[in-house]
């Protein structure tokens, strides 16, 4: 085998994931970069949105791969991933799924919106479930249900644009001051939490290969809060919210229970076992990976890539909830997903032996026999 048999090229300034894989890339000998406007290339490395789809599948005989499905973006925007979900469920005359907490569409009433942060539309009135809302809201409350709800726009991330109150209108009227689409959604709770009473969500990083196979990484990880989960204050959002930025630039409890508000599986294993006499494996895994599967299922006619001229894989980020009856809910899928920096180096070797080495077979010698992936 010669150096430099295969050859990629960075489109853009890519993530810290893909970064890495970069830098894996150029570090094997079998592997070689091209300045970014190469037409004959084998892998393209991007941002999603901003890929250019039509440079691929150009040059008659030669094989082609790039870091995202295009199309993904229908699970990994939170209004559109209601949307896909709930049609689904509609169209396919089966009920929604249980493990997606009960969610709404809600369009600003002003006329003009955003969907995404590049597109803006037009309100189309036929999405917009609001009257739903009200009416389970009503409903909930006659029944003497404490009922709470979370708002969330629709391009947020790091715990922006996400309200919390047991007043549906309060949240209404806000959502009707701004220019996006949001998901208001029912509040879990009572959520599942860690010793002394905190809050946490667990994200599972996925890699959906080339021939559509999906595989869930070994290793995850819990943000934690830095506060004691409590209802008396909605509006404390260090309780209430564990997106890692939120909690670092907000706590000054940050890191004081768990490094960088960060729990890996073993920690939380030891603690389940512990305290309930169940692991991940036996009890909460099971149910990740049926909701995983479902998701990717849902969308594969609509983004596989059965007749192109080229190949595609993706890392996601599936984020989850558990409550105290240890069962799992779906939060949101992050479609280019970070990494804790503890992880990272084990999940770009193995992102690149599970996606990238079937494709474009290197030297064994360069490749690791372990593999954190799991085929699910
Ligand atoms: P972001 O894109 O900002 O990360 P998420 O949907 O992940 O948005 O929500 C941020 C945080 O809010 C989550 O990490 C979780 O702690 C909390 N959260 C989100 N949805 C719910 C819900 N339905 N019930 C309870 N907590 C939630």
């Amino acid at each position: 085998m010669s150096d430099g048999q295969f050859t990629f090229i960075s489109r853009d300034d890519v993530s810290s994931v893909y970064k890495a894989v970069q830098d894996y890339l150029i570090e094997r000998r079998s592997w070689k970069r091209l300045p970014r406007d190469s037409d004959r290339f084998n892998l393209m490395l991007g941002e999603r949105n901003r890929l250019p789809y039509s440079k691929l599948g150009q040059v008659r005989g030669l094989s082609q791969l790039v870091n995202y499905y295009r199309g993904s973006s229908v699970i990994c925007r939170k209004v559109l991933m209601i949307k896909t979900l709930k049609q689904y469920c509609t169209t396919s005359n089966v009920p929604l799924f249980e493990w997606l907490p009960v969610s709404y569409i809600i369009y600003p009433k002003s006329r003009e919106c955003q969907v995404s942060t590049s597109i803006p539309v037009t309100r189309p009135p036929q999405l917009d479930e609001r009257n739903e809302l009200l009416g389970i809201d009503k409903s909930f409350k006659s029944s003497g249900k404490d009922v709470i709800w979370i708002s969330k726009i629709t391009a947020g991330s790091k715990g922006e644009g996400i309200n919390i109150s047991r007043d549906v209108d309060e949240l209404l009227n806000e959502i009707d001051s701004q220019k996006s689409a949001y998901v208001i959604q029912q509040y879990i709770d009572p959520p599942l939490l860690l010793e002394g009473g905190r809050k946490f969500d667990i994200r599972c990083w996925v890699l959906l290969d080339a021939e559509y196979s999906i595989y869930l990484y070994r290793e995850g990880v819990l943000r934690t809060a830095s506060e004691l989960y409590s209802l008396d204050h909605l509006g404390d959002v260090t309780a209430h919210l564990t997106n890692h930025n939120l909690q670092e630039e907000r706590s000054p409890n940050f890191g004081k229970y768990e490094d960088g508000n960060e729990m890996f599986y073993d920690q939380f294993d030891r603690y389940l076992q512990d305290k309930y006499n169940i692991t991940m494996e036996t009890t909460l895994l099971p149910q990740i990976k049926q909701v995983i599967k479902s998701c990717l299922g849902i969308i594969k006619e609509q983004i596989n890539t059965d007749g192109l001229d080229y190949k595609c894989f993706q890392l996601f980020g599936f984020d989850f909830m558990v409550d105290e009856n240890f069962k799992v809910w779906l939060l949101e899928i992050n479609g280019g997903p970070a990494c804790a920096q503890r992880l990272l180096p084990d999940l770009v070797r193995c992102l690149v032996k599970t996606a990238v080495d079937p494709i474009f077979p290197t030297d064994p010698s360069e490749q690791d026999e372990d593999n954190l992936f799991e085929k699910i």
